[in-house]
């Protein structure tokens, strides 16, 4: 018994001794915090400046979102004027077309040139015109008729030689001068070249588009610079105008449009931009902007 005693006595003497030894940690412990406490409170301006620290974070981070958005958007704006590339038929020769844009309201503006080609499967809806043998964008064709019926009541002869033409006959016409420019000893992209500054490429020509003719007159069918000397031509250039139909090759303009001299070949372009195109006498590439 005693000895249960005496284990009792000195488990509660071991007790009390923890429980001091607890008593004065956890009173040295609540003393220190006072200490802490002032460091705690010395130190609000750090926590502060912590949580201002994310808010700029997530400042940049959105500055950095913004900033990859306007890099997708001038990555679009760089992207816009889509070109043909390396696979473009006629790459070989330097050329490499930009995709023409087409307006569906303002369709008889389309540019259409060396550096502009309609895009693929562009389809033109055709229809015959006065004189017939020939057709054009059946949108065109009433602007034209008027025309036409104009010249004839004041006695000119003009005879529709060439309207739309489909894109395989456009090949063919461009591959024949290329061949013949080949055949006089030139390389094959020299060739090309050359071929191309009188035969427009396939898609890259305004016959393709439906919007330009190709005139003769009484005496000139073969669309030479004699049309330049006839009545007809005199009368287009005094009158088209009123139709909409402007000249699009002229004599001093081939730097820009890179087509030699052509009397015979006439673009609808409606009458508001051929009073334009005339008052400040321009090519149509100049009045787009697109030179
Ligand atoms: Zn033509």
């Amino acid at each position: 018994m005693n000895r249960i005693r005496l284990i009792l006595l000195a488990g509660l003497c071991i007790f009390v001794a923890l429980l001091s030894i607890a008593y004065i940690t956890v009173g040295m412990d609540s003393k220190e915090p006072e200490t802490t406490t002032q460091n705690t409170t010395q130190e609000p301006s750090q926590p502060d400046t912590a949580s201002t620290e994310p808010d700029t974070e997530s400042e940049t981070t959105t500055e950095a979102v913004s900033e990859a958005e306007t890099t997708t958007v001038a990555e679009n704006t760089t992207k816009e004027p889509e070109t043909m590339g390396s696979g473009y038929e006629y790459a070989y020769a330097g050329f490499n077309p930009s995709v023409a844009v087409v307006d569906s309201e303002k369709w008889y503006l389309l540019l259409v040139n060396q550096d502009y080609i309609l895009p693929e499967g562009y389809t033109v809806q055709t229809a015959e015109v006065k004189g017939g043998g020939q057709s054009l964008d059946h949108r065109v064709v009433p602007h034209y008729n008027k025309m036409i019926a104009a010249a004839e009541a004041d006695g000119i002869d003009l005879i529709p030689v060439s309207g739309y033409r489909s894109l395989s006959r456009q090949k063919s016409n461009f591959q024949r001068k290329i061949d013949y420019y080949a055949s006089l000893g030139y390389s094959k992209a020299e060739a090309t070249r050359l071929a191309a500054k009188i035969v427009l490429m396939p898609g890259t020509s305004e016959h393709n588009a439906g919007l330009a003719m190709d005139f003769g007159t009484n005496g000139n069918y073969t669309l030479d610079e004699n049309f330049a000397n006839t009545e007809a031509f005199k009368w287009l250039s005094e009158n088209a105008a009123d139709y909409g139909f402007i000249l699009r090759y002229e004599e001093d303009t081939q730097d820009i449009t890179k087509i030699t001299y052509e009397p015979w070949h006439w673009r609808y372009v409606g009458v508001d931009a051929t009073k334009e195109i005339k008052a400040q006498g321009v090519t149509l590439e100049e009045y787009l902007g697109m030179d």
